[in-house]
């Protein structure tokens, strides 16, 4: 299929072009980039990758919005730590935590995962892929480094939501060394970033300018978790996480008290239930 069919495919250098998600790449699509008569980087792009075939998918992480179209590839590819998660209805529940509630989420098929990879591995397909993994959105999770030129950011997708944590395999810590790793490859001059959602961000200062203003998300939601835990207040429910919970409000719900619960881990802080 020639790429020019695509309107919503851009080119981002010789034989590597941007596949724009549905509505901007917003969820519950994903931006996907291309490598020409190759590979491609997620598959969440919806109707923007209809009719498409491809040799290979790269997975970035297990999330339905990033590989829901996984089917349209002769083989998968995914790290170690999320290939179960990628091919497996029930590893992906598991990992959620919500129960029979994940099926709002799953309308596409499952699809085996043919190879995994490790960080530091090095993908050639007509270019070269560098993994970067990039734990704490997933356990699994990873960044994509093409020709040391474009760097593919899937899910530290630096919107102006800030960073999510809400499945059982999310880990703040690791989710801010990601970042900061993230950071390190940038500084050496990486003029593209594509997130997993949104619009492209070209130019080093601006990339790096956007990746603080994301990590520093973590620290304001924790100082306000403190702030309404030394009130003895719980802080679900207050805007922290989502200033308005979406619907289905139980699940989105969940979600926040998850992310809340961690961020309390991880400051050594508890609710005092008596109120004192
Ligand atoms: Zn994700």
């Amino acid at each position: 299929m020639p790429i020019g069919f695509y309107v919503e495919v851009s080119k981002l250098d010789k034989n590597i072009y941007l596949v724009e998600g549905e509505n901007r790449g917003r969820y519950p699509f994903s931006n996907c980039i291309l490598i020409k008569d190759s590979c491609l980087l997620d598959s969440g792009a919806g109707k923007n990758l209809q009719g498409f075939k491809v040799e290979t998918i790269v997975n970035s992480h297990w999330h339905e919005d990033h590989i829901a179209k996984n089917c349209i590839a002769d083989e998968v590819f995914a790290h170690e730590l999320d290939a179960e998660g990628v091919e497996n209805f029930e590893e992906f529940k598991k990992r959620y935590g919500l129960g029979e509630l994940v099926k709002i989420f799953v309308n596409f098929e499952f699809c085996k995962v043919h190879e995994v990879f490790q960080d530091g591995d090095v993908l050639e397909f007509k270019s070269r892929i560098d993994v970067i993994h990039t734990p704490g959105h997933s356990a699994g999770h990873c960044c994509f480094l093409i020709n040391d030129k474009i760097f593919y950011l899937a899910d530290i997708d630096l919107s102006s939501f800030g960073p999510w944590y809400g499945c059982l395999d999310c880990d703040v810590d690791d989710f801010i060394n990601s970042i900061k790793k993230v950071k390190k490859i940038i500084g050496e001059g990486v003029e593209i970033a594509v997130p997993g959602h949104g619009d492209v961000i070209r130019g080093n200062e601006e990339i790096l300018r956007r990746l603080d203003g994301y990590l520093q998300t973590f620290f304001n939601r924790e100082e306000r978790i403190k702030e309404l835990v030394s009130l003895g207040e719980d802080p679900v429910g207050k805007g922290i996480i989502y200033r308005k919970l979406p619907e289905p409000k139980g699940v989105y719900g969940h979600f926040e008290r998850i992310m809340i619960e961690k961020h309390m881990q991880r400051l050594g802080l508890k609710l005092d239930h008596e109120g004192n």
